[in-house]
């Protein structure tokens, strides 16, 4: 199995994620592209026992669709987002793909809210889109 690594830009906080993630989504909601300052956000969602971080994140407590709280991790020093705990996904982290120091082998096959996609977004080649949330 493949460990990743990636941190944030500052370097204050560091992770490895020790095993391939379950999938690899890109995420079109507001809140990701708010969090992120960008169109959207690219994440792996992999099992919280396969993440490992070293230096501390703050963490934003949001309210996804579900209208359960999820918790935004990001650098404190930097404001890199780094990752996501979901409580309609537990067990799992959501890591930023944008952080990790490689990207080689993750392809994206999913995207999701596609809904509030920016107009001039490609749909991704090879990705099942979703309006919004995908179902359970
Ligand atoms: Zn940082």
């Amino acid at each position: 199995m493949k460990v990743r690594e990636g941190g944030c830009l500052c370097g204050t906080v560091r992770y490895k994620v020790k095993d391939e993630p379950q999938a690899v989504v890109i995420c079109h909601c507001t809140h990701c592209r708010r969090a992120s300052g960008s169109a959207f956000s690219v994440n792996l969602l992999v099992k919280e026992g396969d993440y490992e971080q070293t230096g501390e994140t703050k963490f934003l407590v949001d309210t996804g669709d579900s209208g359960q709280p999820s918790y935004r991790h990001f650098c404190g020093n930097c404001g890199s987002p780094i990752m996501t705990k979901a409580t309609n996904l537990l067990g799992m982290v959501l890591v930023k793909a944008g952080t990790l120091d490689e990207q080689d082998g993750l392809q994206p096959r999913v995207e999701i809210y596609t809904e509030h996609a920016m107009k001039w977004h490609v749909p991704v080649a090879g990705a099942v889109r979703f309006p919004q949330a995908p179902p359970a």
